[in-house]
């Protein structure tokens, strides 16, 4: 284990200033340049991933193949926005009453980018991927448990040849994050983290009025109908519940089966969780590896106890496991109390929640009851209950007969609690821009009135 002092006031505030120089800078840079630098910043991750996985794995618990994955990703969303921004961001026709109007996008400046542990890299990567190929220069506040992670993504991007100042990490504690906010030479920020933190980020924003894109948290919902082939959506259930030790925003958390199914779900469910391997998180057959921290361990516990408490039954495990390391066993919990944490809050561990519902609109009206809205499963082969599904579900993302995933092509992010703004995809590339309008009146009469015909509703004083 190492340990890192926190960045000084002093070098926080020599950091400020290369941000602003690197922005200055990079104005001047030309887009295709940018784009020659992300795709070697992504030949880079692809050729060091096994180092920058083990890293992961060393300072938050993820196995080792999934760390592995993980940065293949990323190396995937630095080719995807080194072929496609400069589309993406290509000037837009429109149409006015002046001779010619169009809409320009600009970079903004330094962004500042609070995030969190559970994805140390993806997490990163799809803020800064978009975010430098649209022209901003970056400022990283990981989580305070992943210092190597950050400083590695930062020598990465110095490395494959960006300048100097444009992608830094920031080694400070959340007490930190107002006062930059605050600073002037930040202009926006994008935090993916709790809802606790998200509050706070966005109300220190909103006091200075800069762009915030919020990801927060979930407890996605999913729904299993009788017309669904059973085995494929039991062995999904699974790996959607326990993907990354079960600590995934988009992880399926509450599974809603169709009554007439439910017991046998249930069977296969239990089954499969049980036979998952729990175990050293280098060791590249292991399934669930021990949680990231002694509190996300005691904070599962606890909410788990409280659910069986208040009369939830436990079909499957229930408990941490009596070893070295915050270890959970795979559990599964039904009869699942209205108001108990189970319903109410999200679980972050591999712990599923099943619940029985007599038909698609039950299942959503169940999945509905939530404060969050991120993401949504449903497996159905019936058009109708399909359609009822996208229409009526509280989320952002919404599919049908898989899993919830992130993909850099598809937008992503939230409704409700879940935060809002959209990472991934255009979406999350004009987040952080400037979207100039650009309005041109030429030949004879410019400058004069007679060419400007006023917006309807706009009335002539
Ligand atoms: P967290 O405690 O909110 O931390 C996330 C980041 O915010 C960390 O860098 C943390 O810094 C900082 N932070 C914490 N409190 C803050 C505050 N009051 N003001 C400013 N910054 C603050 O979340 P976590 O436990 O690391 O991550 C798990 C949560 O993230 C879950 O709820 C999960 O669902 C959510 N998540 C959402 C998405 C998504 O895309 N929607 C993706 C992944 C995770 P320190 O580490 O220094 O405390």
């Amino acid at each position: 284990m190492r340990e890192f002092e926190p960045h000084s006031d002093q070098e926080v505030e020599r950091r400020l200033q290369r941000a602003v120089e690197a922005f200055t800078g990079r104005r001047r840079a030309w887009r295709p340049e940018r784009a020659r630098l992300m795709r070697r910043a992504g030949l880079m991750l692809e050729s060091e991933k096994r180092g920058l996985a083990r890293l992961m794995t060393l300072e938050m618990g993820k196995p080792l193949r999934a760390a592995v994955q993980e940065v293949e990703k990323c190396a995937l969303a630095c080719q995807y926005y080194a072929r496609n921004a400069a589309r993406f961001l290509a000037d837009e026709a429109a149409s006015s009453s002046a001779t010619r109007s169009f809409v320009r996008y600009q970079p903004l400046g330094p962004v500042l980018a609070v995030m969190p542990w559970n994805f140390p890299f993806w997490q990163v990567f799809r803020f800064a991927a978009p975010g430098l190929m649209a022209g901003n220069v970056g400022l990283l506040k990981h989580a305070s448990n992943v210092p190597q992670c950050a400083l590695a993504i930062e020598d990465l991007f110095r490395r494959a040849g960006f300048a100097e100042g444009v992608f830094q990490a920031l080694l400070v504690g959340a007490d930190r994050v107002a006062s930059l906010i605050e600073d002037p030479r930040v202009v926006a920020v994008t935090l993916t983290g709790s809802v606790g933190a998200g509050g706070s980020v966005a109300a220190a924003a909103g006091r200075q009025i800069k762009k915030t894109v919020l990801e927060l948290g979930g407890s996605d919902p999913f729904i299993v109908m009788p017309s669904a082939d059973l085995e494929r959506a039991v062995a999904t259930a699974v790996q959607a519940r326990t993907l990354n030790n079960g600590q995934s925003c988009i992880a399926a958390k509450r599974f809603i089966v169709h009554e007439r199914i439910a017991a046998e779900f249930e069977r296969r469910f239990v089954a499969r969780m049980a036979s998952l391997k729990v175990g050293d998180p280098m060791d590249e057959t292991t399934d669930i590896g021990p949680l990231a921290t002694v509190e996300v361990l005691e904070t599962l516990e606890e909410q788990v106890n409280r659910t069986v408490e208040m009369g939830g039954r436990v079909l499957l495990g229930g408990r941490r496991l009596d070893r070295p390391g915050s270890f959970f066993e795979p559990t599964v919990l039904a009869a699942i109390p209205p108001g108990s944490p189970a319903q109410r809050e999200e679980l972050f561990g591999p712990v599923a929640s099943v619940f029985r519902a007599g038909d698609m609109e039950e299942a959503v009206r169940i999945a509905n009851d939530s404060r969050f809205g991120l993401g949504a499963s449903a497996w159905t082969n019936v058009a109708r209950e399909r359609e009822l599904f996208i229409e009526q579900i509280e989320a952002g993302l919404a599919f049908v007969n898989s899993m919830v995933v992130s993909d850099p092509r598809l937008p992503f992010g939230g409704v409700k609690q879940s935060g809002y703004g959209r990472e991934l995809s255009r979406h999350g590339l004009i987040e952080f821009v400037n979207i100039k309008t650009i309005s041109i009146v030429t030949g004879p009469t410019a400058g004069g009135s007679s060419q400007r015909r006023p917006c309807p509703g706009n009335k002539r004083r």
